[in-house]
C-alpha cells in the first residue's frame, strides 16, 4: 500500500483526508499530522470575536473523527521534511515515511513584521485563530464597558481582506444594537488601493458597494496606507502616492485595533530546499504539485499564487474555501492517476467565492476564475448572505463530523451558479 501524508487538518487538510479515504482507501494508507488536537472551522472565528459563537461551537475534536474513519492522526506537528528520504520528523520526535504527501499548512501569521502588532506580542487584535478570537472576543467587551475609536484593517503584504469587511461591519452592527455606535467612531486603514479590492482587482462593482455600506454606516476609510508601528494606544502609518511615494504620514488613537496580517508559510515547510518562494509558500504546477517534488502536493493558503496586479503598497491574492476544495479534489484525482501510472491531468478551476456577514445582512462575491479577465465577475447583498453563511458553517462541521468529501462551497455556492470546482478534460 502505498502511504499518503497530509500535513494540516484545517479546511483543506481535513478535505483531501476524506476524499482520500472515500476514494482510495482500497490502495492508500492516510495519515494526518496535525498541531494540536482541535479542528476549526477558520471562517466562522469573526462571530467568535463578536460574542455570537463560541470557542467551543467553531471547534471540534478531531482525533475521533479521524479514528472512527480508520485514518491515521498525530498531533504533535511536523518539524523537518526530508525530501531525500521522503520521511518526516514530528513534534514527538518520532519519523514517518511517506510516498505522496500533501501539504496544507496554512498560513504563518506574519505580525513581527510591523512592531507593536498582533495579539501575543503586540497591542492589535486578531481573527485568524479561534484563540485569537476569544482575545479579541474580550477586547471587545471592554470597548463595550469604555467606548472610544476603533480601527480595523489589514497589514502591508496581507492578502486576506475579506474577514477585515466582515469584522467591521458585524461589529458596527453589533454597536448600533447597544446603542453605543455615536462613541465609537470606526476607521478602515488598508494596504488595498481602494475599498473592495481585496487582493483581487476588484470584483464586479464591490468598490461601489463597499464604499456604499461604508458611508451608509459612518465607516471611514483610508487606502494605500502602510502601518509602521502600534503602541499600546496608536497607530502610525504611511499613506503612500501611486509612483511609491509618500503621500502623508498619520497617526490615530484607538481603544481597539484588528488587523489582518501578512501571510508567510509554516517554518517546517519554508525551509525545504527548493520547495518554495521566499515567502515560504509552496511552488506548484497546475495539478498542484509540487515544481521540485513531484510526490508532493500542496493546497490552501500554503501555497505560491502571484498577486493580480502590482499596488502602491504590496497586497497578496486570497486563497479561500471554494478555491481549497478545487485543489483538494484535483491532488485526490491526481494521486488517483499516478498510482494507476497514468498521467496526472486534474486542474482545479480556482475561482473565488467570499461572502461577507455584516450581522443580519451581507455581501457576496463571485470572480470565475479568480484572475481577471473573467467568465463570471458577480456581486450581490441582502440577508440571504447572512444565511448562506451560517449555511456553510453548518454544511462544513457536517462534512467533518461524517468524514465525508463534500465539496461544500461548490453545492452551496456554486451549483446555484453553474460553475464547477474541476476543468473539463480535454
Ligand atoms: C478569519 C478568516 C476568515 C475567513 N473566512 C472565509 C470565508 O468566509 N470563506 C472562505 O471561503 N474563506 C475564508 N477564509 C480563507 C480560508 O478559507 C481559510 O483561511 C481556511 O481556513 C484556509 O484553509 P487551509 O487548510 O489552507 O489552512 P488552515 O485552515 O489554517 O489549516 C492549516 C492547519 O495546518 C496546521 N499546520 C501548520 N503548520 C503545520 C505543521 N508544520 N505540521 C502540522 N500542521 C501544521 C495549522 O495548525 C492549521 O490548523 C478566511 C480566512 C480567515 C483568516
Amino acid at each position: 500500500m502505498s502511504k499518503v501524508i497530509v500535513v494540516g487538518a484545517g479546511l483543506g487538510g481535513v478535505s483531501v483526508a476524506f476524499e482520500l479515504r472515500e476514494k482510495l482507501s482500497a490502495t492508500v494508507d492516510i495519515e494526518v499530522i496535525h498541531e494540536g488536537n482541535e479542528f476549526n472551522f477558520v471562517p466562522s472565528n469573526p462571530w467568535v470575536a463578536l460574542g455570537s459563537r463560541t470557542r467551543e461551537q467553531v471547534v471540534l475534536p478531531i482525533t475521533p473523527i479521524f479514528d472512527k474513519h480508520h485514518i491515521g492522526f498525530n498531533s504533535s506537528g511536523v518539524k523537518r521534511i526530508d525530501t531525500v528520504h521522503k520521511q518526516l520528523t514530528l513534534g514527538d520526535g518520532s519519523q514517518k515515511d511517506y510516498d505522496f504527501l500533501v501539504i496544507c499548512s496554512g498560513p504563518k501569521l506574519a505580525f513581527e513584521q510591523v512592531p507593536g502588532a498582533g495579539p501575543e506580542h503586540g497591542y492589535t487584535q486578531s481573527i485568524c485563530t479561534v484563540d485569537h478570537a476569544v482575545k479579541a472576543h474580550q477586547a471587545f467587551q471592554r470597548l463595550i464597558e469604555d467606548p472610544g475609536p476603533v480601527l480595523v484593517g489589514a497589514l502591508p503584504g496581507a492578502s486576506c481582506f475579506g474577514p477585515a469587511y466582515e469584522y467591521v461591519l458585524s461589529l458596527e452592527y453589533e454597536l448600533r444594537k447597544r446603542k453605543i455606535r455615536d462613541r465609537v467612531p470606526i476607521t478602515f486603514v488598508t494596504p488595498e488601493p481602494y475599498i473592495g479590492h481585496m487582493g483581487l482587482g476588484g470584483v464586479g462593482d464591490s468598490k461601489g458597494l463597499m464604499e456604499h455600506q461604508f458611508r451608509e454606516h459612518g465607516i471611514k476609510w483610508i487606502c494605500n496606507a502602510k502601518v509602521t508601528e502600534f503602541t499600546q494606544d496608536k497607530a502610525s502609518f504611511e499613506v503612500i502616492n501611486d509612483d511609491g511615494s509618500i503621500k502623508s504620514q498619520q497617526q490615530l488613537p484607538y481603544h481597539l485595533a484588528m488587523f489582518l496580517p501578512a501571510f508567510k508559510g509554516s517554518p517546517a515547510i519554508a525551509e525545504v530546499p527548493d520547495l518554495c518562494n521566499p515567502k515560504g509558500f509552496v511552488k506548484i504546477d497546475k495539478y498542484q504539485r509540487a515544481l521540485a517534488y513531484p510526490e508532493i502536493y500542496a493546497a490552501g493558503v500554503c501555497v505560491a499564487i502571484a498577486p493580480i496586479e502590482e499596488t502602491p503598497v504590496p497586497v497578496g491574492a486570497p486563497k479561500t474555501g471554494l478555491m481549497i476544495e478545487s485543489m483538494t479534489s484535483a491532488i485526490v484525482a491526481n494521486i488517483q492517476s499516478t498510482l494507476a501510472e497514468q498521467p496526472a491531468t486534474t486542474e482545479p478551476t480556482l475561482s473565488a467565492l467570499c461572502l461577507a456577514d455584516m450581522g443580519n445582512t451581507g455581501m457576496a462575491f463571485l470572480a470565475v476564475p479568480q484572475n481577471p479577465p473573467r467568465n463570471q465577475n458577480w456581486t450581490g447583498s441582502g440577508r440571504w448572505v447572512h444565511w448562506a453563511k451560517i449555511g456553510f458553517e453548518k454544511y462544513f462541521f457536517h462534512k467533518v463530523k461524517h468524514g465525508t468529501s463534500e465539496p461544500v462551497y461548490e453545492r452551496v455556492g456554486m451549483r446555484m451558479l453553474g460553475v464547477s470546482r474541476l476543468k473539463p478534460k480535454g
